[in-house]
């Protein structure tokens, strides 16, 4: 099998498993998509790493791109970067979150990449003249990378989610693997979770249990029967239904766990818990039941039930992006949530559409601060420059991430340097003032992502600035994913003209972070912290914003009259 070393160089080594000690958990789904299957995979690593154990992840989509940076963010929402600068599904994002632990570069497998991997080896030769085909050759290139991820990983158990609907035909050959996998690692170290809808239809508005049994029948066909069902439910599952279900799906019934709407996503590792979700799951694998470490989710659940402040944060993209699908910036509108729990706050996002300049102003009138995300195209970008403007000018709290950092320093350039016509030369290749530039030596930096400057990088935090107040450390890692830089022909007129580097890359050559000094919170990434962030420990940039956000409130308030238990009162009687 291979094996992934650190540093995500692959290795090619025998079979079978050296990962024997490994104990395997597969989730799939039935009856529909987007029902949670992803939530349900991040919050059972949660409840074991809780528990003390050493696991990993992953995530199998059956679709043919070989990753997911090609992928339209419209029709899939935001691409996730890992560490390693691999652009995968924004599952891996709930995973991180979740599970608050860095994925590696085998943490997601497409359809497309084990295709690739075999074709190429037939190319090479490497079968010697036999028949490839998907039984065998693709079923083992699906279970060798299945391993290599737990390998890289010394996982206790690894849970491996498979994305699509059971019955799926592109599904067919990893369901074919994951049956495999039990016979090759043993009956006691492999188990299935199926996630199922149970319906509410019909005018006495009835609980429908037979999708459910339609899709584990599916599933059994393929010769998997399911240990553990999770059934997602508006309503409690009443002791009759749970036995039906388990009578004709063959599972015991303290094996139906019932998948409740929750009202926060983070309120699920702590109600999994209670549903005894893990406990089956180590029963089932002959693995000890420690008492689980949850105190921070426990705390999580705690202030989302009761959160001592609310205040509202503009996201300021593009109309389409949000309207059309709301996951296009998951990361970010996550990243605030969290930096709102760090502030035992509750946040609301007024999403704010870019194209609209005129309105902008208006528009951020009853917000406590200002986001400006990530981005690509040119569309928005002058609503985008306009928000930071005001938020520059009324002391308006901000955060840039990527393009946001980008526009920030076009609105500084424009409107306080005095570098009229500025812009980057991803938007207008003729500007008199390319203060955003593509670089030479960029281009030829990662042939993975083309031109784009991907995945964790190294930046020095400048001493006596916002950036070091916010991250308390020198030299931090962050995650990019961009092409243009701000260019460094023009570092020294901005700073000349009082905007502040205060980071940069270790030799000073690119700018990572800008600020101001005579704002509340003025600050922008060239990277994306939001990459970063967990609800547990939020990353600093968002739980400054957040505070900053807080204070503005408290101090326009004071100076509207009000006192400081009036406000809480206030926020309370808002909630
Ligand atoms: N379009 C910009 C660039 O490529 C910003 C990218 C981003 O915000 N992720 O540099």
């Amino acid at each position: 099998m291979f094996r992934a070393k650190a540093g995500g160089k692959i290795q090619w080594a025998s079979r079978p498993s050296e990962t024997t000690m490994t104990k395997y958990v597969f989730v799939t789904g039935g009856v529909v998509s987007s029902i949670g299957k992803g939530i349900a995979t991040a919050c059972l690593g949660t409840l074991l790493k809780a528990r003390g154990l050493k696991i990993s992840i992953q995530k199998i989509d059956p679709y043919l791109n070989v990753d997911a940076g090609t992928m339209n963010p419209h029709q899939h929402g935001e691409v996730f970067v890992t560490e390693d600068g691999a652009e995968t599904d924004l599952d891996l994002g709930h995973y991180e979150r979740f599970v608050d632990q860095d994925l590696g570069p085998l943490s997601n497998m497409t359809t497309g990449a084990v295709y690739r991997s075999v074709i190429e080896r037939e190319r090479r030769g490497d079968y010697l003249g036999n028949t490839v085909q998907v039984i065998p050759h693709i079923t083992d290139e699906i279970k060798d990378r299945i391993r290599a991820n737990a390998l890289e990983n010394d996982a206790d158990v690894a849970i491996i989610e498979i994305g699509g609907t059971i019955g799926d035909i592109e599904s067919l050959p990893f369901t074919e693997a994951i049956r495999q996998m039990k016979m090759d690692e043993g009956f006691d170290n492999v188990m299935y979770v199926h996630v199922t809808l149970i319906p509410f239809v019909g005018p006495k508005n009835e609980m429908k249990t037979k999708p459910t049994q339609h899709s584990v029948r599916e599933l059994r066909n393929i010769g998997i029967t399911p240990d553990i069902l999770i059934c997602r439910t508006k309503m409690p599952l009443s002791n009759e239904m749970k036995n039906k279900i388990a009578m004709f799906c063959d599972i015991a019934p303290d094996s139906i766990i019932e998948g409740l709407d929750a009202e926060h996503i983070y309120q699920l590792p702590t109600t999994f818990e209670r549903q005894g979700f893990a406990s089956r799951v180590l029963k089932r694998l002959q693995l000890p039941d420690n008492p689980p470490q949850l105190s921070g989710w426990e705390k999580v659940e705690k202030t989302l039930s009761a959160p001592q402040h609310r205040l509202k944060v503009a996201l300021c993209g593009k109309y389409m992006e949000h309207a059309a699908q709301p996951d296009t910036y998951i990361s970010v509108v996550e990243s605030v949530e969290h930096g709102a729990l760090a502030n035992e706050a509750s946040a609301e996002i007024k999403w704010i559409n870019a194209e609209d300049k005129e309105g902008i102003a208006q528009e951020l009138a009853d917000c406590d601060a200002l986001i400006v995300p990530g981005g690509f195209g040119e569309r928005g970008v002058e609503g985008k420059i306009e928000a930071i403007r005001h938020a520059r000018e009324n002391g308006l709290p901000f955060l840039g991430l990527c393009l946001g950092l980008q526009t920030a320093v076009i609105e500084y350039a424009r409107n306080v340097a005095g570098l009229e016509g500025a812009h980057s030369t991803e938007f207008n290749p003729e500007t008199p003032h390319p203060v955003i530039a593509m670089l030479k030596e960029q281009r030829t930096i990662d042939q993975k992502g083309g031109t784009m400057r991907l995945g964790a990088y190294p930046c020095s935090v400048m001493s006596n600035t916002l950036a070091e107040k916010m991250y308390g450390e020198s030299l931090i890692l962050e995650r990019h994913r961009h092409r243009f830089e701000v260019n460094p022909r023009y570092h020294r007129t901005l700073e000349a003209a009082g905007l502040v580097i205060s980071g940069t890359s270790p030799d000073k050559r690119l700018a990572e972070m800008i600020e101001l000094k005579d704002h509340p919170f003025f600050i922008a990434s060239q990277f994306h912290p939001e990459f970063k962030s967990r609800p547990t420990r939020a990353h600093p940039l968002f739980t400054g914003l957040i505070a900053a956000g807080l204070k503005r409130q408290t101090d326009r308030s004071q100076r509207n009259g009000h006192g400081v238990s009036e406000i809480s009162e206030l926020h309370r009687s808002i909630a």
